[in-house]
């Protein structure tokens, strides 16, 4: 059913709405419309109910008056739960619905019709479970279970405590007919829960799955730098404190490269910002297209960037970084503006027995900072 389905057969419109928080007019307007639905649907099943006491009327099973009088009864109560959804009341309650309420005052009427009308209990009996059913689709299980023991009661009243005999009229041909109708009517009813339900499924599954990608994705912002794509500074600190416990336990050799590219203010002022995060971006891009699938790259802050080697020794680390340094050095830059040239500089270090992330990445500073110090575009080990 999913969004062509009408708005009150979307339970999760409904339910996302946590009771007490804030809903936006949109979202109240949208609950009302979808009480104002409800109703309607029981006030018709009220009238279609009068239409058929009116047949057994016809072959003078009941008074001619009870077909209107249950009406204006089903009728009442739907005008006072529309009194309520209208004037807000409703929403100072967690079930907006309120469906025990509402359930209760439909069931009552249902057992003192039956009370009134024996001899044409059978309409009120049925109705009686389309009400029940109806409940507990919208309720929760305590709600279900108070329901069904104020029924419980109602009909041990009825059936226990007087003689009256509840009859299901079958003697002419009229009310056969009316019999046959209140049976059909009721399956009818039952069929439309049956496709209410189906849709909440439908509607459930739905919200699942766009409530999975949602998780992905916000799970993808919280560990990716927006700008570069790249893992961000929070994220490739956990993959560094991950893989020195790793190399610690297993005697691995673990490597990082701390990254800054050269000049870069010249860049931002020659070019402009904008060009400056479009070298960045493409910078990102180069890296991860050189590096290993167990290589972890991250931003480590601005034009810095952390690169962790894992199973590096010192020397390898030092050759791969200097082989990503010519990349990133020949790129071809002029595509951003005539005569451009980027280069990076960067400080390897390879961690040393019980070191600190601290330790390890001051080491790495250090020899970034040499890296600069003898004229940049080249790298330097700790
Ligand atoms: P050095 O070779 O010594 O590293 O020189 P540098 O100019 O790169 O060094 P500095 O740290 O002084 O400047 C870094 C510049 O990087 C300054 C800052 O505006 C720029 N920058 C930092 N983050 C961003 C960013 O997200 N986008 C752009 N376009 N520029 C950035
Ligand atoms: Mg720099
Ligand atoms: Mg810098």
């Amino acid at each position: 059913m999913g969004t062509a389905a009408p708005s009150f057969l979307n339970p999760i419109a409904a339910e996302g709405e946590a009771a007490g928080s804030r809903l936006s007019t949109e979202a109240l307007a949208r609950r009302a419309k979808q009480r104002r639905q409800i109703q309607g649907m029981i006030g018709v099943s009220y009238v279609i109910d009068a239409g058929i006491l009116l047949i057994y009327a016809q072959a003078g099973t009941v008074p001619l008056w009870l077909g209107p009088i249950y009406a204006l009864c089903g009728l009442a109560l739907m005008g006072l739960a529309i009194l309520f959804s209208e004037t807000g009341i409703n929403e100072r309650f967690r079930d907006h619905y309120m469906v025990a309420p509402q359930s209760a005052a439909n069931m009552m009427v249902m057992v003192v019709f039956t009370y009134i009308a024996p001899q044409v209990g059978v309409l009120f009996l049925c109705s009686l479970f389309t009400v029940f059913s109806f409940a507990s689709l919208r309720s929760t299980p305590i709600q279900t279970a108070i329901i069904w023991t104020a029924m419980a009661l109602g009909l041990a009243g009825l059936f226990l405590l007087t003689d009256k005999p509840v009859a299901m009229p079958h003697g002419s041909h009229v009310e056969r007919f009316a019999t046959m109708l209140v049976f059909t009517l009721t399956i009818g009813r039952c069929m439309f829960l049956g496709i209410f339900s189906s849709a909440m499924k439908a509607s459930l599954y739905q919200s699942g799955l766009k409530l999975k990608e949602a998780y992905k994705r916000i799970e993808e912002l919280a560990e990716l730098d927006e700008l570069t794509g790249s893992f961000n500074r929070r994220c490739i600190m956990r993959m560094l404190d991950e893989e020195i416990a790793r190399s610690a336990r297993n005697g691995s050799p673990c490597s990082v490269a701390l990254i800054d590219l050269d000049h870069f203010k010249r860049v931002n002022d020659t070019y402009g910002h904008p060009t400056g995060d479009e070298v960045l971006r493409t910078f990102a891009i180069t890296m991860f297209a050189n590096i290993r699938s167990v290589d972890r790259f991250g931003r480590y802050g601005g034009e810095e960037f952390l690169l962790v080697l894992p199973d590096m020794p010192n020397d390898g680390a030092t050759r791969a970084m200097d082989r990503l340094r010519a990349i990133v050095a020949d790129l071809d830059w002029s595509a951003f503006s005539p005569g451009m040239k980027v280069t990076l500089s960067a400080g390897v270090a390879t961690l040393r027995t019980d070191e600190t992330t601290d330790s390890f990445l001051a080491r790495a500073d250090s020899a970034l900072y040499a890296a600069k110090a003898q004229g940049r575009n080249r790298i330097a080990q700790a």
